[in-house]
């Protein structure tokens, strides 16, 4: 098989990244943009010795899954690849990835596997509360001119977006402003090939509850110009605004909610997206939410769940899996801003929470505070460096654990945490995670000694439209 050779083939299967899985001559395709059930004509990419990569080109017999995408960009941005599904096939498709990586990964038996149907959304669109649009040049222009939206392919070049389906309506508004500010003040747009310009990111974040909005530009340096003028343009100047910029830029009415902006600093080269360093320009640095019946504050460099709905359900599963009565101590590792942990105290003994990002770990003290809580206590630090050392406070080793509760990013637990958690020899351990491969790897690793057997996963659609599915696990001591 050649690069741009055409084929004709039916999608039998899709790979966990939301690609068709078709064959053609002994050889397996991956092909972009299609979907089982389909009958595609395709254009080899990438060729290999025994499989290749493939894009769509015509849909010759569509897939009864098969819906049209509502946002015009969901081919090219790349962000929803299951836009063009049904969403009771994508649900479906969870199902059976958390099921496969159970059983190929993890090594569970597939007949008695305790796996649970995935729980899905009502609405599965404008769920998400949390939006970073890169800043960029248009590569389309001349002269430049600030866009945002997202990365083309593996490319640093951005392809405008307006609207993004998945985020609240008014963060077009918002976006809208700003790029007019930065048109009219000639605030440059960082430049990731050269490493110069100003503005990098926009990030907005919204408690869907509260209603609060936190608009912070990720910039290159401390000193960015006309940051009164932006503020007049969100109607968030303490001065009641300036009007006369608003109408010279032509933008009228107010937006809602919107409590803090502030400015992170980022100077390094590189993918990551936020610096150590926020300024406060107006309000607050932090937004709150409610969840869970509980108020949290939430600073721009913590984590929070971005689709609030779905973390209620996966919450009161979780919460279900600890099976608390009052008497317990239980460790919430991976904690964040402390929600889990909030949640575990009003039904254990005692909760201690860890957590690396230092902004996280302020921001859970405060809310424990705000919330009346004082039987949670939070530290600082890697999971895998504070727990075996015991000792929390210096000389005050750590009760034993009746549960633990562990929420990893998607690179999963670090072994060395497993065998400690194995040492600590909790009465159960609920595994809250984002990625199915690294939990069935972990759950097989917190079960090979025969000490806990797997009673219950729970995967719960955090991110429709997207290929990401998120599990609550738990594991019972024999
Ligand atoms: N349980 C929280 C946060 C889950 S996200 C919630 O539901 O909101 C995972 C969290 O782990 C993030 O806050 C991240 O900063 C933190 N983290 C990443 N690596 C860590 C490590 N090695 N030790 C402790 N926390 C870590």
């Amino acid at each position: 098989m050649n690069k741009n050779d055409m084929i004709q083939t039916t999608i039998d299967d899709m790979t966990n990244e939301g690609e068709g899985i078709g064959h053609v001559d002994g050889f397996t395709l991956f092909v972009k943009d299609a979907l089982p059930g389909d009958i595609v004509e395709a254009r080899i990419t990438r060729p290999k010795k025994t499989y290749a990569y493939a894009r769509t080109e015509r849909i010759l017999v569509p897939s009864d899954d098969r819906c049209g995408a509502p946002c015009i960009n969901a081919r090219r941005c790349g962000g929803c690849r299951l836009q063009e599904m049904t969403y009771g096939a994508q649900l479906a498709f969870k199902e059976k990835k958390v099921r496969d990586a159970l059983t190929r990964i993890g090594g569970f038996d597939g007949e008695s596997l305790p796996l649970q149907h995935v729980i899905g959304m009502e609405t599965p669109f404008r769920y998400r509360n949390k939006a970073q649009y890169p800043i960029g040049n248009d590569a389309r222009s001349k002269s430049p001119s600030p866009v945002a939206g997202f990365y083309a392919g593996r490319t640093h070049s951005i392809i405008p977006v307006s609207d993004c389906l998945l985020a609240p309506e008014e963060y077009a508004d918002i976006l809208d402003r700003f790029l007019k500010w930065m048109n009219k003040y000639k605030i440059p747009a960082y430049d990731e090939t050269t490493g110069k310009g100003l503005v990098r990111h926009l990030l907005i974040r919204k408690g869907f509850s509260s209603g609060q909005i936190l608009v912070c530009p990720v910039v290159t340096r401390e000193k960015v110009p006309h940051m009164q003028e932006l503020l007049d343009l969100l109607h968030c100047s303490e001065q009641a605004g300036s009007p006369a910029c608003s109408e010279q830029i032509n933008i009228s009415g107010a937006i809602a909610g919107i409590r803090s902006v502030c400015l992170n600093v980022n100077s390094r080269r590189g993918n990551v997206i936020m610096g150590d360093k926020t300024i406060p320009l107006y309000g607050d640095p932090w937004i709150e939410d409610q969840l869970m019946g509980l108020t949290f504050r939430i600073s721009p460099r913590s984590f929070y769940q971005v689709n609030p709905a779905q973390t209620e359900v996966l919450y009161t599963r979780a919460l279900e899996a600890a099976a608390l009565t009052g008497s317990e101590v239980v460790y919430d590792l991976y904690c964040g801003i402390g929600t889990i942990s909030l949640c575990l105290a009003k039904e254990a003994r005692q909760v201690y929470g860890v957590e690396i990002v230092p902004d996280a770990v302020r921001d859970a003290r405060q809310n424990a505070e705000r919330n009346g809580i004082s039987n949670a206590h939070f530290y600082a630090g890697a999971a895998e460096e504070v727990v075996p050392r015991g000792y929390f406070e210096e000389n005050v080793p750590c009760p034993k654990a009746d549960v633990v509760v562990v929420d990893p990013p998607r690179k999963g637990c670090a072994e060395s945490l497993l065998t400690t958690i194995l040492q600590m020899n909790p009465s159960r351990i609920v595994y809250v995670s984002c990625d199915p491969a690294t939990l069935a790897r972990d759950l097989k690793y917190l079960c090979a000694g025969g000490t806990y057997r797997l009673d219950c996963v729970q995967p719960v659609d955090l991110f429709p439209q997207t290929t990401h599915v998120e599990n609550v696990a738990r594991l019972s001591r024999n």
